[in-house]
């Protein structure tokens, strides 16, 4: 049976790309409709739903698809609290009770600030990426050293703990959704599971186009860079690496003008500097993908 096609969460004229994001408006849209829509609305409509808000999400894919631009962007549409980011490997600490203490700090803030204000307090985000560093050891018995378990267990009583702290929301991201314990995904925990995966051609073509669009107003793209054809040759690349091409690209344009010499740098004509096709070309050279390789080439 073909369900209906959801109504768009967007606003008529509205661009994703305005907001640096590109070939993600599906995701972005069913994220925030699922997570964070609930937090705008007017006071008492959750009560009257008689839902609680969502308290955690993952986002799972591939490194530098946009997770963590994502859950910034949404932040700061909420009006929330600069995100908080920490990072798997690093809260993991060898000193008894370090690791929980990291944890307990993330929250602090905001559950302070949900003591003094209630609902009035502003929405924190807790960004936690690569969450599978402090699931790894779960479980595990003998070769780990537990770190990793206590910390989980931290997690899971922070989030259940907030029953009544409607202010905080934490994201998880992974490049490893298999490695994530399951009790982290339980409803009321990190419910909403969204997987961000490597851009398509049309996805690589508005990144492209993000990432050009300052060289594009400035004048200092040339005319012969074509968007589409860069968005061909790019397949499998992240929107990371896309940024590492246009970096790239740029350095070959710059060899034009800038060289060193005996005498030290010469600069020549930089006032006319242009992003070229062939540098873009050039850059196609050197900057690889990680996953798989950029198959369409050249005819
Ligand atoms: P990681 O898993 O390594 O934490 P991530 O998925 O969180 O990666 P980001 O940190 O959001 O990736 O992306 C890194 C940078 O790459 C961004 O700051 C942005 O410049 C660029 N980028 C990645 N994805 C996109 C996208 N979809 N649209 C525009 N820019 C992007």
């Amino acid at each position: 049976v073909k369900r209906a096609a959801p109504n768009s969460i967007v606003q008529p004229g509205f661009k994703f790309e305005d907001m640096g994001i590109g070939g993600l408006d599906t995701e972005f849209s069913a994220i925030f409709r699922r997570a964070f829509a609930s937090r705008i609305f007017p006071p008492g409509l959750v009560e009257k739903l008689g839902i609680q808000h969502v308290r955690g999400i993952l986002l799972y894919g591939p490194p530098g698809t946009g997770k963590t631009l994502i859950a910034r962007q949404i932040g700061k549409m909420l009006n929330a609290r600069e995100p908080k980011v920490i990072n798997g490997p690093e809260v993991l600490n060898k000193y008894v009770g370090q690791s929980e203490e990291n944890i307990r700090k993330l929250f602090a803030e905001a559950e302070k600030e949900y003591k003094e204000k209630g609902d009035e307090s502003g929405l924190h985000i807790i960004i936690f990426d690569e969450l599978d560093a402090v699931c790894k050891q779960r479980g595990t018995s003998g070769g780990g050293t537990g770190v990793g378990d206590s910390v989980v267990n931290q997690l899971l009583s922070k989030l259940d703990g907030v029953d009544q702290l409607n202010n905080i929301l934490l994201i998880g991201m992974t490049n490893r959704m298999d490695m994530i314990d399951e009790a982290l995904l339980r409803p009321g925990r990190l419910e909403v599971h969204m997987e961000i995966s490597l851009p398509d051609e049309h996805g690589r073509a508005q990144i492209l186009g993000i990432h050009t669009n300052q060289m594009r107003s400035n004048n200092v793209l040339d005319n012969d860079v074509n968007i589409e054809e860069l968005a061909k040759l790019t397949k499998n690349f992240s929107g990371a690496e896309i940024t590492g091409l246009v970096k790239a690209a740029s350095s070959f344009a710059f060899n034009r003008h800038v060289k060193v010499g005996t005498l030290g740098v010469i600069e020549q004509g930089v006032e006319n500097l242009k992003v070229k096709r062939q540098d873009f070309l050039s850059a196609l050279d050197e900057v690889k993908p990680l996953f798989g390789v950029a198959e369409e080439e050249l005819s």
